[in-house]
């Protein structure tokens, strides 16, 4: 049979495959996993030291402290320790001001920046090291491929799981001024390095853990329930679901191996997210987020009262899960809404073009009309 080369069939076929925009996805460079693998972030950061001004710099989330830290890993005179606030998620003001504490300790590049925390500070530690090196403003670099130079070697040591901030291209930030919601996408916003030690999780509280953790759950079956779709990301969603219905319908959802299983399921759903888009739920959490001020993934959380329709078979997974484990969902958040606070959550969820089209196709404005966005909110 003659099979004649035809480009334009292959180059279709192409770029059905990856219709996310990212044809080329980037992983983490190297990760380390096992219970008490942060012993081994020493070794790791002794091999840096050599480099750029020596000094290393740590970003450690407001739960632990200087003392915790030294236990770990061993921290030079010159070394610079940082704790970040997670009461309010990154913001570019919260970022400018971080990069201005910085700069005033020190003008020299450091030879690693560590992030310690949850998703607050593994994002802090990609904008931060971003910024060290393109300069400017963390507003200029929101949105696609903006940055110029990789930024300084970054290490993530997620201490929650779910969020897959570890394997992600991106950092969320935003904009107080504008209301604007959006990470710096760029495959320099990957780590260089992670390590992921599964014994950094236990003290986390159960709701939190449960919040975060689902985060994994909900942004893998959105994926998996697209329009846009590639078989690596499917494999990836497949197994965070699969690894989270093993956590979260356990007798112990924090025990050592529920731990490890969760860890697994964070960045295996941060890597699927790479190449593909969430799906309604995120598009409804962020306008939670944006008016109430609600955090990311207890957001998630209670956006998954309102979706039953879009997502039946996972809404009934979600919520066995929720009863499995006790878990508190905050409802009646939007009681006191009136007209106008619905019309402003309705355009908080149609700027989120990307994932809507994904989750419901380009007529989705006409589907999330002011009486169905009434109604959905008034669910939650
Ligand atoms: P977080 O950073 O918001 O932390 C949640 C809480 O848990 C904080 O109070 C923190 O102090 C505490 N905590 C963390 N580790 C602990 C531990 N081991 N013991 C006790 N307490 C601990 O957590 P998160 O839910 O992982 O992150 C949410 C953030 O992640 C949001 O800002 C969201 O926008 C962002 N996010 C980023 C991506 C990405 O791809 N970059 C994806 C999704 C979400
Ligand atoms: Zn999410």
């Amino acid at each position: 049979m003659d099979r004649k080369f035809n480009l334009e069939d292959v180059l279709i076929n192409y770029n059905n495959l990856l219709a996310s925009g990212i044809k080329n996805a980037r992983n983490v460079t190297r990760y380390l996993a096992g219970a008490g693998s942060i012993c081994e972030l020493d070794e790791v950061l002794s091999q840096r030291r050599a480099h750029d001004s020596g000094t290393i710099l740590f970003l450690l989330d407001e739960f632990f402290d200087e003392r915790w830290l030294a236990s770990k890993v061993r921290v030079a005179s010159s070394d610079i320790i940082i704790n970040i606030d997670t009461s309010d998620e990154p913001t570019v003001q919260s970022i400018d001001a971080l990069v201005a504490k910085i700069r005033a300790i020190t003008t020299e590049i450091p030879a690693a920046i560590v992030g310690i925390g949850g998703g607050c500070t593994l994002d802090s530690a990609k904008a931060i090291s971003n910024l060290l090196t393109n300069g400017g403003s963390a507003a200029d670099y929101q949105g696609w491929d903006l940055l110029t130079k990789p930024g300084v070697f970054k290490i993530g040591v997620p201490t929650i799981s779910g969020t897959g901030a570890e394997a992600t291209r991106t950092c969320v930030l935003t904009n107080k001024r504008t209301g604007l919601k959006l990470g710096m996408n760029s495959d320099f916003t990957v780590f260089d390095q992670i390590v992921l030690d599964p014994n950094l999780m236990k003290s986390v509280p159960r709701d939190q853990f449960f919040y975060t953790g689902m985060d994994a759950y909900i942004h893998s079956f959105e994926a998996l329930e697209g329009n846009y779709r590639n078989f690596i990301g499917d494999s990836f969603s497949q197994q965070a679901m699969q690894l989270c219905r093993e956590v979260f319908l356990a007798d112990d959802m924090m025990g050592s191996k529920e731990c490890e299983l969760l860890m697994s399921a964070s960045y295996l759903g941060g890597c699927a997210i790479a190449t593909s888009y969430v799906g309604l739920v995120h598009p409804l959490s962020a306008a939670l987020s944006v008016n109430y001020g609600v955090h990311h993934c207890l957001a998630n959380c209670i956006a998954m009262r309102a979706v039953e329709e879009f997502y039946p078979i996972q809404y009934a997974e979600f919520w066995m899960m929720v009863e499995k484990q006790g878990i508190f969902i905050p409802k009646g958040i939007c009681i006191d809404a009136i007209e106008n606070d619905f019309n402003q959550l309705r355009n908080s969820v149609l700027m989120h073009q990307k994932p809507l089209v994904n989750a419901l196709g380009e007529k989705y404005e006409a589907i999330l009309n002011s009486d169905k966005v009434f109604e959905l909110f008034s669910m939650m």
